[in-house]
């Protein structure tokens, strides 16, 4: 079986981001760029499906401009066999990642697909539901645990009241929630390894997907700034200003 694992480039979580001085955008020059971190714990997924004999192969897919083939290397680092890069502009959108993931699909015929519950930079989280839609095939959102079976799985999910455990019929897409494990550093070796694997090349054209936008981005702004707190002598006060000036009380 092949498990594929779409992986997006984006601004280093550790990064904080800029707006630019015209508020068209967040600033991307000369920043910090990584993989999203959700598809970080979707690689290692893959890979520990495929240790314990459950996978042949772990296919990472970007889509993106030329620096995603970074991206791909550190999937393949972290031990993914190949890659694949569908060249696009950055500001690309869920559905059309979604169309393209979909040809992919259809041309790599995976067991599994293991996307990022969401990506961090436009927070949509919407790419595998997408993609599920467009498949018809059945989807297991937010995954804390992934039980592989004979011809399904049984997925432990985080809901808002806790944990839900459902079962899906293969293929299927799932995407990956922060607990489901803690991802490897790729060591110098798989590094070294890594730049010898294959990325294969493709343009979204190619695939005859239109990539064009459908949302229209009007502003971006820095969210306001806090006002500074302020210290109280006594909880006597603390519940007055709560009663009177808060009002939560
Ligand atoms: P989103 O729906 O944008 O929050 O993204 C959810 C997930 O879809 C990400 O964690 C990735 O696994 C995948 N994805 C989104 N955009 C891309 C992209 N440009 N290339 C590869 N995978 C992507």
């Amino acid at each position: 079986m092949t498990v594929l694992v779409p992986v997006k480039r984006v601004i280093d979580y550790t990064v904080k981001g800029r707006v630019k001085a015209d508020n068209s955008g967040v600033e991307l020059s000369n920043v910090k760029m990584a993989m999203n971190p959700f598809d970080e714990i979707a690689v290692e997924e893959a890979l520990r499906l495929k240790e314990a004999g459950g996978a042949d192969e772990v296919v990472a897919v970007s889509i993106g401009p030329t620096q995603n083939q970074e991206t791909i290397r550190t999937a393949l680092a972290m031990g993914a066999d190949r890659g694949i890069h569908i060249e696009a502009s950055h500001d690309i959108e869920p559905l059309a990642v979604a169309k393209l993931l979909k040809e992919v699909v259809t041309r790599e015929n995976p067991g599994l697909v293991l996307v990022g519950k969401q990506a961090i930079d436009d927070d949509c989280n919407q790419t595998g539901q997408m993609l599920a839609a467009l498949l018809n095939w059945p989807q297991a959102t937010f995954a804390s645990k992934i039980l592989v079976k004979e011809k399904s799985l049984e997925v432990t999910r985080e809901i808002d009241e806790g944990l839900e455990t459902i079962e899906v019929n293969m293929p299927a897409i799932v995407t990956c929630d922060l607990r489901l494990n803690e991802p490897r550093y790729a060591s110098l070796p798989n590094i070294m390894k890594a730049k010898k694997k294959p990325i294969e090349q493709l343009n979204a054209s190619d695939l005859g997907v239109d990539t064009k936008s459908r949302i229209e981005q009007i502003k971006v702004e820095e969210p306001p700034k806090r006002k500074a707190g302020i210290k109280v002598a006594s909880v006597e006060e603390l519940v007055q200003k709560l009663k009177n000036e808060a009002k939560v009380i």
